[in-house]
């Protein structure tokens, strides 16, 4: 419903200017002209001019037009207001930010001003990707971050903050790392100042997060506005308290503060104290390496079949969120690693307090993200609710831990526990407070508890009593008029009326004012139903205006609270991701690895646990632990194997494992002894990268020279069949110098997975290598995979085997097998040439497949052979044969 007397220009004011409603309009776009305007006009966000034709068109919804300006038409769409959010989410995910402008006042205010008044309007927040807070426009389980980069002093650094839960961190970053930091948090924005954007080495870096940066004035980046806007925020002198950031990371954290504030309309979420992860705090793992591991999601952008959603048990939102962040930044500290171990440990050895603890679990609600809205003034009463349910869980998770063995809790659930903190006094009033049955917004009134305020208990009282006269005045005013069907019915036009049908209208009389008269019914009012609805009108007004009050007055207490709050849902979301990774660990038969600062990979019956979680809900075959040992003498492991044998399995499943450890979870293995590694690298796979003009072999090459130029002894490399996108001797010559800069000059721990076997010569040659293979067996002429890794080298490659199970057409499988049988025979280095002219043309080879066309003494001796029965030794012997035959005609 639009305010009647705002008009837009029709077609008489086209030439008349702009009317004073598309006056302001102008003007507040003016100042927001980055964001699509939503122009709230009644019960609708409205979107005028490009605005509209975008977001139509990006929403999929009728453009229509409204009036003129500077004799054009204005096209014009519209969302209505209470599905406003989901329209929001799908425009932010297409790339638009959004600002929201809404009625500063009533409309019955402007009118007094005079019946052409404008309803003032202002903006009251900017949507961007990196700043939402609603429940509808998030992930639940996932955070949403809004990241800064900054330079100061030639130092970069990284700042970013999830406004839902409240979380600040920053980081140093170099440029080598900056890939790295940005693909473990995936922020929805990235702020950036104008003068970086223009950075030539920046800019390649910044090429996949393009569409995410929003570049903002150099100014916004000052490193001294940004340590002072910190200290008002925390109210504070200095921050010394919270660690020692350097000029790079205060401009960053202070540009984010900033740019929260400003999308707010200068209300700030309950920030935490900012976190510092030092350079070096946790494993490095390359954007590269993440996608090819599929940590969070499968290299489809499925999240289902990602380790993520393989090991996640946790039961809240929180707790959710925390495990992401647990697995994209593992540990490298072997004693912070021992202190997670340790605590899941305690559910592990103590199932029942871990059962009693998830019970609890299971019914907190989203604590962080309630907060959060209340802090920015957008929650409502089921926010309230959240938190005093949130907070009475709090409560009794205390209780479960308390009823701990003599042995008491490992350090960090102490912390835990202690963080939980008190709420008593605010959970018991908020319950005294809330109603059963909440609505959505405040302004709906009816949250407020009976008997939590005597004088609000007192307006509804005259307000139901009231009701309950219009109730009985039906009975009256039939009986008076012998009208049986008399009504009294209440709608938002005419309010509270009496209505009968037209054959007793002549029955009304002169007490009864006529309202309105319909094909099947007479309306009418009376002055005492109009005494009573205004009696009713005034109570509710004033009731609302009390809940109103009264809800200030609990967000307020919340708030003031909000700090300890945030640590009471922190801890459970702590203590949720510690039970969970215990339930997996018994769940899945899982071990506590030992993380400590050697240079051991040790894994004993390791297991990958998304194949072996894929292959137990097929029904498949049981999944084969291999143990990994790159200790002394063999701390670079080259496998070989037949395709489908299981390498790539093998290789990931370490890097996982190592990933696992690190991260304080338990491991899918029987035992684990890991030297705590500083970068996990991993090329795999291939994969082209149009969207940055690389082909298959150029990213293979990117990710290798990555690799041999970062990785150092404490590093995990994997590397899966280098070499491979090109000519065969070019690839070879690649894949060996790999293997001897890796072994001689980065030193690291590494699997290394290869097609060549060529290169496990070099096991003479290099002391720390050592041959691996994933063992076969062949079975009348077909092989079977017994995905066990053993010593030595595969003997050959069985890929015309793997092919013909892969059903290549048998004519093709002949030819193939002819051609590796004449390849072998003339050696590597024969020339292909020579093969060409020695093997009869493909075509030749099939139709000798037919007998019917068999007219040469070769080409009989060919259809008569049933290749499937020849041993490898009979087909050499036919084909020499073939050959002296050849020879004679
Ligand atoms: P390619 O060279 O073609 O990439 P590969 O040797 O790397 O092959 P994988 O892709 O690792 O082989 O494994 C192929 C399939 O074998 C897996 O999808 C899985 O189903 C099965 N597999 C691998 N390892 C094991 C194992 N240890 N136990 C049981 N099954 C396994």
């Amino acid at each position: 419903m639009s305010v009647p007397n705002e008009t837009l220009p029709n077609e008489a004011d086209a030439n008349a200017g702009a009317t004073p409603l598309m006056a302001q309009y102008l003007a507040i776009k003016a100042e927001n002209s980055d964001c699509l305007l939503f122009y709230r006009m009644g019960d609708f966000y409205e979107l005028f001019f490009d605005d509209a034709v975008k977001a139509s068109r990006a929403l999929d919804i009728t453009l229509t037009k409204r009036g003129k300006h500077d004799g054009a038409d204005i096209p014009m769409c519209g969302v209505p207001v209470h599905a406003a959010d989901a329209y929001l989410a799908r425009l932010i995910r297409s790339g638009f930010k959004v600002a929201v402008c809404e009625q500063a006042e009533d409309p019955a205010a402007a009118r007094k001003r005079g019946a052409k008044a404008v309803v003032r309007r202002e903006v009251t927040r900017l949507v961007t990707p990196g700043t939402l807070t609603e429940d509808a426009l998030l992930d639940a389980r996932r955070n949403n971050y809004l990241a800064a980069l900054a330079r100061a002093e030639n130092r970069y650094a990284l700042a970013w903050t999830d406004i839902s839960t409240g979380d600040l961190t920053t980081a140093p970053v170099n440029l080598a790392s900056l890939g790295a930091e940005l693909s473990r948090l995936e922020p929805g924005e990235i702020l950036i100042s104008e003068t970086l954007l223009g950075v030539p080495e920046l800019f390649e870096l910044l090429g996949e997060w393009k569409g995410k940066l929003s570049p903002l004035p150099q100014p916004r980046f000052d490193a001294l506005a940004g340590e002072r806007r910190l200290k008002t925020l925390y109210g504070i002198a200095a921050l010394d308290g919270f660690g020692a950031f350097n000029r790079a990371e205060l401009s960053a954290a202070g540009a984010l503060v900033d740019y929260v504030a400003l999308t707010q309309k200068g209300r700030l979420p309950q920030l935490k104290p900012p976190r510092q992860v030092a350079a070096g705090d946790v494993m490095t793992i390359d954007g590269a390496t993440r996608r090819n591991l599929e940590l969070t999601e499968t290299l489809s952008g499925a999240r289902a079949g990602s380790l993520l959603s393989t090991i996640d048990r946790t039961l809240t939102g929180a707790g959710a969120r925390l495990l992401a962040q647990h697995l994209a930044a593992p540990l490298t500290d072997p004693k912070a690693i021992a202190a997670r171990l340790d605590m899941v440990q305690a559910f592990v050895d103590d199932a029942a307090m871990r059962q009693a603890l998830r019970g609890v679990l299971a019914r907190m609600p989203d604590l962080e993200r309630a907060l959060s809205r209340l802090s920015l003034g957008r929650g409502g009463p089921r926010d309230l609710a959240a938190v005093r349910d949130g907070l009475a869980e709090t409560h009794a998770a205390k209780e479960v831990l308390s009823r701990t063995s003599p042995g008491g809790l490992p350090s960090l659930a102490a912390a835990a526990v202690e963080d939980l903190g008190f709420h008593g006094e605010l959970v018991d009033r908020l319950r005294r407070a809330l109603a059963a049955e909440l609505p959505v917004l405040a302004r709906d009134g009816g949250f407020v508890a009976n008997a939590y305020r005597p004088e609000l208990d007192e307006l509804r009282l005259l307000r139901d009593e009231s009701r309950r006269h219009v109730a009985a005045l039906q009975t009256k005013y039939a009986e008076a008029t012998a009208v049986p069907g008399l009504k009294v019915r209440h709608n938002n036009v005419l309010g509270y009326y009496i209505e009968v049908t037209p054959r007793h209208a002549e029955r009304m009389g002169r007490d009864f004012i006529h309202r309105q008269t319909m094909a099947n019914a007479v309306r009418y009012s009376t002055v005492e139903l109009g005494e009573l609805e205004t009696k009713i009108a005034q109570a509710a007004d004033r009731a609302l205006a009390l809940e109103l009050a009264l809800f200030d007055d609990l967000v307020g207490e919340v708030t003031v609270r909000g700090r300890e709050i945030a640590k009471a849902a922190d801890a459970s979301a702590r203590l949720d991701v510690a039970a969970a990774l215990a339930e997996l660990a018994e769940e899945r038969r899982w071990s506590r690895p030992k993380v400590d600062w050697g240079v051991a990979f040790h894994v004993q019956g390791g297991r990958h646990p998304v194949v072996e979680a894929a292959l137990e809900a097929s029904g498949g075959g049981g999944f084969v632990a291999n143990d990994c040992d790159l200790g002394p003498g063999q701390r670079l492991w080259l496998l070989t194997g037949p395709n489908m044998a299981g390498k790539s399995t093998f290789l990931r499943q370490n890097a996982l494992i190592a990933i696992l450890a690190q991260m304080g979870a338990y491991v899918p293995a029987a035992g684990a002894e890991i030297g705590a590694v500083d970068r996990l690298f991993s090329r795999v796979g291939a994969a082209d990268d149009l969207a940055r003009g690389r082909s298959t072999f150029m990213v293979e090459m990117v990710e290798t020279a990555a690799i041999l130029n970062l990785a150092t002894e404490r590093s995990l490399v994997i590397l899966d069949e280098i070499g491979r996108g090109t000519a065969t001797f070019d690839g070879l010559s690649i894949a060996w110098a790999a293997v001897e800069h890796l072994h001689e000059s980065n030193r690291s721990r590494a699997l290394f997975a290869t097609h060549f076997h060529e290169l496990t010569a070099l096991a003479a040659r290099l002391p720390e290598l050592a041959n691996r293979t994933m063992r076969v067996k062949e079975w009348q002429g077909d092989v079977v995979f017994l995905h066990e890794v053993g010593p030595g080298a595969a003997d050959r490659s069985y890929g015309i085997q793997v092919a013909k199970l892969a059903g290549l057409p048998k004519t093709v499988v002949r030819r193939a097998e002819a051609v590796l049988a004449m390849l072998e025979k003339t050696g590597q280095t024969g020339a292909v040439a020579r093969l060409a002219d020695d093997l009869p043309l493909f075509q030749v080879a099939a139709k000798a497949a037919e007998p019917a066309a068999a007219t040469s003494e070769v080409e009989r001796l060919l259809a008569a052979a049933d290749i499937d029965q020849l041993t490898p030794r009979q087909a050499l012997d036919l084909l020499y044969q073939l050959k002296a035959l050849l020879a004679k005609t």
